[in-house]
């Protein structure tokens, strides 16, 4: 409050006499000017707040309608959140504490208010009082809160939390106070490392965010994004820490989804042309850094396929292409990548397999899919392939170099009549292509 503006004190104390010490102690203070209003009875309250505001109420306990600490609740219901300093007459410590427990900011003796003492007592008053409206608005603001807010002391006990937290939790404040986080609500899926760095930045008083997996009170686990301030002390020393935490399992959902959308093919949920051209890239690398290793490819063509869409329409065409990714999907082994390349062309990238391995896998699928049909009222759905395998070499340049040597004897299996696999052979005068047929 401003030195400059007036103090405005209601006075309520039905003997004259130290009423008019009161008014005589404040007109004396120095530094700071009070008016003062002064009524006799808890009854003339009311009008005098219609008339004007007050800053601070002066009571005497014993008035003519009200009488002791009961005078003091009647006052508060009449002057809201304006506080309250009591005039007493008795010197009774126990009666006095009695007063503050009743709602009192403070309490003065009658006639013995010493230098300063009633200006003292309605500054502090009026000092706690803007404190509490201060610190009840920041307790508002943080309630308000859409983000969980918690906060601890220096070793991670909960000292506070809002509402937010119980919803994101399934705690109550009551439940979490008192408790290290730890207890309540970790998954025990980021290892010591992860929280040992959180503690090693924090300690040294700087911020900390980042994303974790933790677990509700009913068990089930959420992404969450947690950040922490640690509040210092005068003297910056750590006394507390600020945890600021938000839900991001939607976020993280939908994420993973763009990452399906944009790594898979929808129809068949196979990796896509791009995914795969990577996987066989990181393969060349390995294979350039590791000799002894071998991997090969195998590019797979749904033989006539354009009939049968022809025939039996689109829909039928998807079920095929979702059959046959099946079958694929079913003969890899977990190291191998299958993908759809766009249309009815396949792939299946062999880590460690070797010329053998590969022709072997790829006439077990070029039997398997001439034994498969799909039902349609039109007659059974029958389809075969022709594959295609190259070996990789550190020596590809890419992806995209293997494939097109797939692809080469790919053709060659195509033009012997299809339903069959080939090797490929880059000297195309020693020819070690294998048939099956
Ligand atoms: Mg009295």
């Amino acid at each position: 409050m401003s030195a400059n503006t007036p103090i405005r004190v209601l006075l309520v104390e039905d003997e004259a006499g130290d009423a008019q010490l009161v008014k005589i102690d404040l007109r004396q203070t120095r530094g700071e000017h009070f008016t003062v209003t002064w009524v006799e009875s808890l009854g003339e309250i009311q009008p005098c707040l219609q008339a004007s505001d007050f800053d601070v109420l002066l009571l005497d306990l014993s008035l003519p309608d009200s009488e002791g600490l009961a005078t003091i609740c009647k006052a508060r219901l009449l002057v809201g959140e304006t506080p309250i300093v009591v005039l007493t007459g008795r010197g009774d410590t126990d009666f006095s504490l009695k007063a503050l427990e009743a709602g009192a900011a403070d309490y003065v003796v009658k006639g013995n208010f010493g230098y300063d003492g009633l200006a003292r007592a309605i500054r502090y008053a009026l000092f706690r009082a803007e404190m509490e409206a201060r610190n009840n608005l920041l307790v508002a603001a943080l309630e308000a809160a859409a983000n969980a807010i918690v906060i601890t002391d220096k070793s991670a006990i909960i000292k506070w939390a809002n509402s937010a937290f119980t919803r994101l939790t399934g705690y109550s404040s009551e439940e979490a106070i008192g408790h290290n986080p730890k207890s309540l609500i970790n998954s025990e899926l980021q290892d010591k490392s992860f929280y040992r760095d959180l503690w090693t930045t924090i300690l040294q008083g700087k911020n900390w965010r980042g994303e974790l997996i933790n677990k509700r009170k009913n068990g089930n686990l959420y992404y969450e994004e947690l950040s922490i301030a640690p509040v210092k002390d005068k003297t910056g020393e750590i006394t507390h820490f600020v945890g600021i935490k938000e839900d991001i399992s939607e976020r993280k959902r939908l994420e993973e989804q763009l990452q399906k959308l944009a790594n898979t093919d929808p129809l068949t949920e196979l990796y896509n042309r791009r995914v795969f051209l990577e996987c066989v890239a990181q393969e060349i690398a390995r294979l350039a850094r590791f000799e002894s290793l071998s991997a090969a490819l195998l590019m797979i063509d749904l033989d006539y396929f354009k009939r049968v869409n022809d025939t039996y329409g689109h829909s039928t065409g998807d079920k095929v292409l979702q059959q046959f990714a099946q079958i694929i999907r079913q003969a890899s082994r977990t190291i191998d990548l299958p993908a759809r390349l766009g249309g009815e062309e396949f792939a299946i990238l062999l880590p460690g397999a070797t010329q053998i391995d590969a022709m072997a896998m790829a006439e077990r699928l070029r039997q398997q899919v001439a034994e498969t049909f799909i039902p349609h009222e039109k007659g059974a759905v029958r389809i075969t392939i022709s594959i295609g395998a190259a070996a990789l070499s550190a020596d590809d340049r890419d992806g995209d170099a293997v494939l097109s040597h797939a692809d080469t004897a790919l053709y060659e299996a195509k033009d012997a009549g299809r339903n069959l696999c080939r090797w490929f052979n880059a000297n195309p005068h020693k020819n070690q292509s294998i048939t099956n047929k």
